[in-house]
């Protein structure tokens, strides 16, 4: 097993690089954390806030802003810079100018001799996961974008507030594109191991019509809440930390992070959603489920949604 010094680099420190931080120093995830930001200021205070709050906390962490070379014998890089979605702007509209911002970051940390995994959180993530890979010349296994885990934990707690069941007892997954045309995968979704549809047509709990509000509803909620309060961080703070922390103990946990497909669901050449085995090498295994005709056709226009974006300019 590879040796880890437990230490993590989150790069870009505004409301999502700064949530990851706080949500990984409260489960003490990690003993070195570093940020860095193009604006030097804004990482040096935000490193001191939340080194102020480190003495009730899971464990001493080491907090500090830093530049490129603190890279060199991270375990992890977090990389969330880039700008973010505005009111009525769709994810993959971002492209242009968080590639650019990707590629010459993703340049400036392999300068450093780093030798660990990318975690890529910024939009349109699939899309940015590819362009970190190009950019960093490492085997596609080695970089984990935080593709629909988000929207996973978005569907499973719309579940447990419908089934007033905890989200924790629900298990299914969102697929694909973590945007616009992400896929809900209903016939692999189960309670309590359960399939959902047996589940709520025994209970009485929801309509079959019911479902299809519940995934539109997941798709649609980073737009409700941008709408009320600009942007969206929490959610993809805790997502984040749980991608990192399976990374960093070597979990082997199963989780939806955007990984490169070779012929697995019948797609090669992309990066997207789907449940992958993640430990300290990255993206382990894809878990390649069995999707009815309807999942396969959506999962199949998601994926292409993103190579026409990757086709346009690469
Ligand atoms: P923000 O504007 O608050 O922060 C972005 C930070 O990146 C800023 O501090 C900025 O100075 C920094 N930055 C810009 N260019 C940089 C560079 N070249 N080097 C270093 N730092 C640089 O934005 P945010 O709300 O934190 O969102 C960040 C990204 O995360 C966006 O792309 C957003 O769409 C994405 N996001 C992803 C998810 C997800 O599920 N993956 C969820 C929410 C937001």
């Amino acid at each position: 097993m590879r040796k880890t010094n437990r230490k993590v680099i989150v790069i870009g420190t505004g409301f999502v690089g700064t949530s990851i931080a706080y949500s990984m120093i409260n489960q003490g995830i990690m003993n070195d954390l570093v940020l860095i930001d193009v604006n030097k200021e804004k990482a040096e205070g935000e490193a001191l806030d939340l080194l102020d709050g480190i003495s009730w906390g899971q464990g001493n962490v080491n907090v500090h802003s830093g530049s490129y070379s603190d890279c060199k014998d991270a375990d992890i890089v977090v990389i969330t810079a880039g700008i973010n979605q505005q009111p009525g702007q769709t994810r993959l509209e971002l492209v242009d100018t968080n590639a650019k911002i990707m590629r010459s970051i993703v340049g400036d940390v392999m300068s450093s001799g780093f030798d660990g995994i990318f975690v890529i959180a910024s939009n349109p993530v699939d899309v940015l996961t590819y362009v970190a890979w190009k950019a960093s010349g490492l085997d596609a296994s080695r970089i984990v974008g935080t593709g629909t885990t988000l929207d996973t934990t978005r569907f499973r707690k719309e579940l447990s507030s419908k089934l007033e069941v905890d989200p924790r007892s629900i298990h299914g997954y969102i697929i694909g594109e973590h945007g616009d045309s992400e896929v809900a995968v209903w016939s692999h979704t189960t309670v309590g191991g359960k399939p959902i549809l047996e589940y709520i047509v025994k209970n009485n709990h929801l309509e079959i019509s019911d479902l299809k509000n519940i995934s539109n509803k997941v798709k649609n909620a980073a737009y409700e809440i941008i709408n009320k309060k600009n942007a969206t961080y929490y959610g993809i703070g805790m997502s984040t930390a749980r991608v990192v922390k399976a990374i960093l103990n070597n979990e082997n946990s199963i989780l939806p992070v955007s990984s490169y497909l070779e012929g697995q669901y019948g797609e090669e050449g992309i990066f997207t959603g789907v449940p992958s085995i993640v430990n300290q090498s990255g993206i382990r295994e894809i878990i390649e489920l069995n999707l009815d005709p309807y999942e396969t056709k959506k999962f199949k226009e998601s994926v292409n949604a993103l190579r026409d974006v990757i086709n346009s300019f690469s």
